[in-house]
């Protein structure tokens, strides 16, 4: 765990909170906000996280969704029960966060129920927010799920990208991937000038090189990925 940059933190993932759960970002500040908030299961190591900076799960504002999957929102329910945080997500991947629908939020993979939650709002392509210190724009990247998005981010030092399962995430029918707007969004993506990345799995930290590893992405989709889609924690490591 730990600052990535400014007041950006990694507070989740499978080795900060339980091995099922995908990254998750904490942007410090008068507005705290979580940037996904990982699985049910990671739920009490997360609140351990934040406590470690000096955060209890009330002081959370926010919590902002990469996409609409157990690992990485499935604890929003339990935050829910003790915070007012606000839920966004994009609206494709609503309604399956707030009817629990095992497919698409692919809790079938970890055969755990996903809790139903309610969204207070929806994030839509080229809506900018100022957080932490931070410029953060929404990008629409539909493909793994169809409300798959990506958070691009101006900090005054660099400018990086919040990809989630976008980058090297699983493709499966159930889920309502699909690869050609999977690879419009990828080209969509390496239009973009960034520096760095971070995504939704493997360590959460900022990997630089980025233009190259997006477009190492995009040369890759459809070839690399597995067509299984046993979740990461059991066959993937980058
Ligand atoms: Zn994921
Ligand atoms: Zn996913």
């Amino acid at each position: 765990m730990g600052r990535l940059i400014g007041n950006l933190y990694a507070v989740g993932g499978s080795t900060l909170t339980h091995y099922w759960d995908a990254n998750a970002y904490l942007v410090a500040g008068d507005e705290p906000t979580l940037i996904d908030c990982g699985s049910v299961v990671g739920y009490s190591a997360l609140k351990k996280n934040l406590q470690s900076l000096g955060y209890e799960a009330k002081d959370i504002k926010k919590v902002i969704a990469t996409h609409g999957h157990f690992d990485h929102v499935s604890a929003m329910a339990l935050l829910r029960q003790e915070s007012d945080a606000k839920f966004y997500i994009h609206k494709m991947d609503r309604e399956q966060v707030e009817t629990g629908d095992p497919d698409k939020t692919a809790s079938f993979l970890y055969n755990e129920p996903f809790p139903q939650v309610h969204v207070d709002g929806e994030l839509q392509d080229g809506e900018v927010f100022n957080i932490g210190g931070f410029q953060l724009q929404v990008i629409h990247t539909p493909g793994h799920s169809p409300g798959s998005l990506s958070f691009y981010v101006k900090a005054p030092e660099l400018n990086f990208l919040i990809a989630g399962d976008t980058l090297w995430g699983g493709y499966h029918p159930r889920v309502g991937s699909d690869i050609d707007k999977w690879g419009a969004s990828l080209d969509r993506l390496l239009e973009l000038d960034f520096d760095a990345l971070s995504w939704g799995h493997g360590q959460p930290t900022l990997i630089y090189e980025a233009k190259v590893k997006v477009a190492e992405a995009r040369q890759q989709l459809g070839i690399y990925f597995n067509p299984w889609f046993k979740p990461f924690y059991l066959n993937f490591r980058y």
